[in-house]
């Protein structure tokens, strides 16, 4: 830093402690993309004019009213000098010091920390973060500012930071609006005085910046400035989407979903809408809350609005800009404003179809979306009457037939046969569970899929979903599979058991199990398993039941009824053992209690390790049969 003479005199003021440890990692770090500097000082320029514009709606009485709004740029090769000039909102005295004196942003201190945790990866760090103003510090010798507020009765001041450790604030000659930045540059930085490299840079990291940047003494700005949104979506390429979702989040991956939107009808609106990979901003993001940047014609009305998207598509990123809405419109009163309505209605009805039709068209990326953002898709569901037709098409699930493919609805009835009038699911805990239950037998033997419901969410999705494209929505457990006419075979009495060892085996089971259970009786739906359990007539459907116990509620589980598959061969000899059998008891239980586990209501599945062991030396001590 030069120490020159004059600055004796000067008041100097420390730099707060944070400032001061940035400051130093800054200055002596060796970052390759130093660059980025050049895009911090441009957006602190960008969001002074948008301020400025901002003020200007209501309030005309400011100094150079009339002022262009936009950003010079110049570069001084022998003077070794890079100057950055705004007509923004400016600052005066004080907004110098409190601003650029310490680092206010909530990133400064993650910034700090994440460089202690990590030395190693300091240029890792300093490319993720924005850290501001201070970034020039990579580039610069010194620094000084020089601002100009809009308040007519303000007056200039100059900033300049005389080393490491102190900055000064004096009075200045400024009579223009706005803010110039002065930087001396390094001696291995005097990149960042040439023209064409300043040109580069500003392309790479500005382009998209809404207001004109002005390089050396040309006329014409080097950037697009005129807001990529507003343009004709064939005007654009894939990568002008993915470079200003890049720009505008700072995230690298590419979204998921982009959607461009150039709207008339019913309301005028641009909209530039990503779905980002996924819901979680990192710290390092520009982006800090949920909510889409409203603009109203070019101004910036809101950074952050929630009233243009249901909550369950707050993940939805990006832009929205409307020549319809009133410009001196307030931040307050936005929300309760009739076009916010309208551009809420149009923006949410493409999401949604552009949602669909990924579906469609790009399975394998629909997938990705729906492992991320199932659960918002669901909760919209469940909660937003208006939701529910519209949202049914995006859900997807396992089916029985097809377990790791995930099925809509719409091809659950396209593969279902014609008379077919019913879709069929069942739900659990657990989708390994959910595959082996013995409720599906009877809809596997009769050729009919069933949907797989593992995930808590979809018991409340249920409670609002009973059909689809008039077709029942039918829970397996509840109802018999759909027996094509001619299949009849297993329905006759077992010819193996008399009619006596069947009503004798039946009632045994009763007397051991029984009030554990309401009922105890035959079935021919079963095939591989020798018993099952269903619910009772009249209980509590079972997707209630689940959304009161995953509310926490306290809800006694419903007795159920036990069927038994009279053709299993551990039935039959269940029937056949002698009354006086010790082993027949503990059989029954651990029916019960095998059908309970493959319900997913066994409490606790430890119990039964005592039994099946006692069972393992009934079975060793009679070798050769009863
Ligand atoms: P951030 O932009 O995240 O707030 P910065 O370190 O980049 O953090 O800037 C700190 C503050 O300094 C800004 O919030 C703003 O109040 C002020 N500032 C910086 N540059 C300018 C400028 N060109 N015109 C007006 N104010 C500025
Ligand atoms: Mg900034």
């Amino acid at each position: 830093m030069s120490e020159k003479d004059p600055t004796e005199s000067w008041e100097k003021v420390p730099f707060k402690t944070e400032t001061r440890q940035i400051l130093n990692i800054l200055i002596h770090s060796l970052y390759s993309e130093r660059e980025v500097f050049i895009r911090e000082l441009i957006s602190n320029a960008s969001d002074a004019l948008t301020r400025m514009q901002f003020e200007l709606l209501t309030n005309r009485h400011v100094v150079d009213a009339d002022a262009e709004p936009g950003i010079w740029i110049s570069g001084d090769p022998e003077a070794k000098t890079l100057t950055i000039r705004d007509t923004g909102i400016g600052m005066d005295a004080q907004e110098l010091a409190d601003n650029l004196g310490t680092i206010a942003h909530s990133g400064a201190r993650a910034f700090i920390e994440a460089a202690a945790s990590q030395p190693s990866a300091i240029s890792d760090i300093i490319g993720q973060f924005g850290v501001g103003f201070y970034s020039a510090f990579m580039a610069a010798e010194s620094i000084e500012v020089v601002s100009r507020s809009y308040r007519p009765d303000d007056s200039a001041a100059r900033w300049i930071a005389l080393d490491e450790e102190t900055f000064s604030i004096q009075p200045a000659e400024k009579t223009d609006r706005g803010t110039t930045i002065l930087i001396h540059l390094k001696e291995d930085a005097q990149e960042f005085a040439q023209e064409d490299r300043l040109r580069e840079i500003i392309r790479k990291h500005s382009d998209f910046i809404p207001h004109p940047i002005y390089l050396g003494s040309g006329l014409e700005p080097v950037n697009q400035q005129s807001a990529v949104w507003r343009k004709q979506p064939s005007a654009l390429k894939d990568e002008d989407y993915t470079n200003f979702y890049h720009q505008f989040t700072l995230d690298h991956q590419e979204p998921l979903l982009k959607l461009h939107l150039s709207v008339d009808a019913p309301v005028q609106m641009y909209a530039l809408l990503y779905v980002p990979p996924s819901p979680e901003r990192s710290i390092f993001s520009p982006r800090k809350d949920e909510g889409v940047k409203l603009y109203a014609r070019k101004v910036l009305i809101q950074e952050y609005s929630k009233d243009l998207l249901p909550p369950y598509l707050r993940f939805v990123d990006g832009v929205v800009d409307s020549e319809d809405l009133p410009l001196n419109v307030a931040r307050e009163s936005v929300q309760s404003n009739r076009v916010m309505a309208q551009l809420k209605r149009v923006i949410t009805n493409k999401l949604v179809d552009a949602l669909n039709t990924l579906g469609k068209e790009q399975p394998e990326k629909y997938a990705q979306f729906w492992k991320v953002y199932s659960r918002y898709i669901k909760e919209g569901i469940a909660t937003d009457p208006e939701a529910l037709v519209p949202l049914t098409p995006l859900l997807r699930f396992q089916s029985a037939k097809n377990p790791d493919v995930l099925t809509s609805l719409e091809e659950y009835t396209a593969a279902s046969p014609s008379h077919q009038d019913k879709i069929y699911y069942l739900l659990g805990d657990d989708d390994r569970l959910l595959a082996s239950s013995p409720h599906l037998e009877g809809f596997k033997a009769q050729g009919t899929d069933v949907l797989l419901m593992a995930d808590p969410l979809d018991s409340f999705v249920l409670l609002k979903l009973d059909q689809f494209d008039g077709k029942e929505l039918v829970n397996a457990a509840q109802v018999d599979a759909p027996a094509p006419a001619s299949d009849e075979s297993n329905s006759e009495p077992d010819s193996t058991l008399s009619d006596e060892q069947r009503s004798q085996v039946l009632e045994q089971i009763r007397e051991v199990l029984g009030d554990r259970v309401t009922d105890v009786r035959a079935t021919d739906r079963l095939v591989e398993s020798p018993a099952r359990l269903v619910d009772a007539d009249g209980a509590m459907k079972p997707e209630i039941q689940r959304v009161y116990r995953l509310l926490n509620q306290e809800m006694d589980a419903p007795k159920k009824v036990l069927e038994v598959n009279l053709h299993h061969p551990l039935i039959q000899r269940l029937a056949q053992a002698p009354s006086a059998s010790t082993v027949a008891p503990l059989v029954i239980e651990q029916l019960y209690e095998n059908a309970l586990l493959l319900e997913g209501s066994l409490p606790d599945p430890g119990k039964m390790i005592a039994r099946i062991q006692n069972l393992m030396a009934a079975a060793l001590e009679k070798p050769h049969g009863e």
